[in-house]
């Protein structure tokens, strides 16, 4: 993979051994650089990280994770590191939703995007021909939407911005409430009608786009892939060691540790979520533009339930709750339909408490009570099996919150500091805060090193135009950006 002609290059610190983090430092290594990875916990990943369960022996994750078939720039990372056939695709149907008193199931119908999800929700129970004519104005400015629209609509809440398109009540409740939570992770109030948008323009704008979940643990797919990469290219990974502060005054100079060891560096990339990098900037650089943005960065908190049950209880492979003020859990994955040689094992299921405010008075006995008998709405043979064994993962950021006038804080790759290049999920990559995004981030941050150097490369993946009938019509915008 080393480009023909490039030499040896040293003296790269990472800073931050997550997605992001460690897809910039393959890449970079790709590239004859020897890089150095300083990740503060004793385990790789952040918040894509996995371990072995003590009581089970199973591989869990912090939190169960989704894939789509539109993140090019993550599957890039896996068919790099040789495991994206550990992907488990569900091509089929894309969700299943608990509506009531029947389930909606969402299936592509062979209809051109963005239509092929519509028959689907056509027959949902709770909503009638006025709702669904409301949603026009949506798919037409979803088929619109593209980046030159962003900054406008930052300014706005997603909830504002529906009803000034007169999409009805029900259908605001039915299904933007719990869409804007389980793909934006923050309440319809909050959300930027920009991040909002985004994301529905691109679930809708491509046929047949898919879900998929790993195999194996998080980590698995990567962690230790990377770090072989890393270290066969002549850098290193440092594990359970944190960067107490950034070394330099006009320019980086390199990143002293916690226990006071000083890495020289001509280049860091900060790979931090924005807290995080706040923390370790000198006091000159803290709170000056453009670092005065990160202390506004708020986190999602998550809550992750997983549940170790004494048979199978007959789940979904993928289903969700919808939208209700007092809802724990939204998403239910039943693992011993994902995960590599589990089929045939009782069911282990895992759900995410998204945006968790309303779960952190409870105890965890508490949530796992509450979660079984969410689950049991869905796979009634919940409430009947024994419980052998729950784990509760309290995560304080699952993501930072995409609320109103977050895109236009989010930080490109350069800083004003010379050497120091940024990345992470938060970073301007013109994608919502995800693997996919952290995973872009990287590259984008190992192009901007590597330019640093005088070797141009383009690494990072952009999204494509959307495809069919949303295709033609984003094609007609004028003045349009990306896609
Ligand atoms: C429960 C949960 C569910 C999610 N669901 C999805 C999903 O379905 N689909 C999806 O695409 N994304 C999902 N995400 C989001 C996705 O995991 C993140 O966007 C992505 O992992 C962020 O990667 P990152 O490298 O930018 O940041 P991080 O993973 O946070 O990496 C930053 C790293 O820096 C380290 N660090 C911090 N401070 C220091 C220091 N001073 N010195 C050294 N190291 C330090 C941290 O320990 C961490 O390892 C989910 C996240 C969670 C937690």
């Amino acid at each position: 993979m080393r480009p023909q002609g490039s030499k040896q290059m040293t003296q790269v610190t990472v800073i931050g051994g997550g997605l992001a983090g460690l897809a910039c430092a393959v890449a970079l290594a790709d590239h004859g650089v020897a890089v150095t990875v300083v990740e503060r916990s004793d385990r790789l990943g952040g918040r894509a990280s996995s371990w072995r369960e003590p009581v089970t022996g199973d591989v869990v994750d912090i939190g169960p994770h989704i894939f789509h078939s539109e993140y090019h720039n993550m599957l890039a990372l896996l068919e790099r590191l040789g495991t994206r056939d550990l992907i488990c695709w569900q091509p089929g149907k894309v969700l299943s939703l608990a509506s009531k008193p029947t389930p909606t199931h969402l299936r592509h119908w062979p209809l051109p995007a963005p239509l092929s999800l519509g028959p689907s929700i056509l027959g949902a129970p709770g909503l009638g021909m006025r709702d669904y004519l409301s949603m026009a104005p949506t798919g037409w400015r979803g088929m619109r939407f593209g980046e030159e629209q962003v900054a406008g609509l930052d300014r706005i809440s997603g909830l504002d911005y529906f009803r000034s398109l007169g999409v009805t009540e029900d259908l605001i409740d039915w299904w933007w409430r719990f869409a804007s939570m389980v793909v934006t992770n923050v309440p319809l109030e909050r959300v930027s009608a920009a991040s909002l948008m985004r994301i529905h323009a691109q679930l809708s704008g491509y046929r047949g786009l898919h879900f998929g979940f790993a195999k194996v643990g998080l980590g698995e797919l990567y962690t230790e892939q990377a770090t072989r990469v890393v270290e066969r290219a002549g850098g290193r990974v440092i594990k359970g060691r944190g960067v107490a502060y950034l070394a330099g005054r006009e320019r980086i100079e390199g990143v002293v540790l916690a226990d006071g060891t000083h890495l020289p560096a001509q280049q860091v990339v900060s790979a931090l979520p924005p807290q995080d990098l706040d923390a370790v900037l000198p006091t000159r650089w803290r709170g000056r533009a453009p670092f005065h943005v990160l202390p506004r960065f708020e986190p999602s908190p998550y809550v992750c339930v997983y549940l170790w049950f004494d048979r199978d209880i007959k789940a979904e492979r993928f289903a969700s709750h919808l939208w209700s003020p007092e809802r724990l859990n939204y998403d239910f994955y039943d693992l011993s339909q994902i995960r590599r040689g589990w089929r045939g094992r009782p069911t282990v299921i895992a759900s995410n408490i998204i945006y968790s405010h309303r779960a952190h008075h409870l105890s965890d006995a508490e949530i796992v009570h509450r979660t079984v008998a969410e689950l049991a709405e869905i796979a009634p043979r919940a409430a009947r099996a024994r419980l052998l064994h729950a784990d509760v993962h309290r995560v304080p950021m699952a993501i930072p919150c995409p609320t109103v006038g977050f895109e236009g804080m989010r930080l490109p790759a350069q800083s004003p500091v010379a050497g120091l290049t940024l990345a992470g999920d938060w970073t301007r990559t013109i994608m919502p805060c995800t693997m996919e995004g952290a995973k872009k981030s990287g590259y984008i941050a190992a192009e901007q090193v590597l330019e640093e150097r005088g070797v141009r490369a383009r690494l990072a993946i952009e999204a494509r135009m959307y495809d069919d009938f949303a295709g033609l019509v984003r094609a007609t915008v004028p003045g349009r950006s990306i896609p």
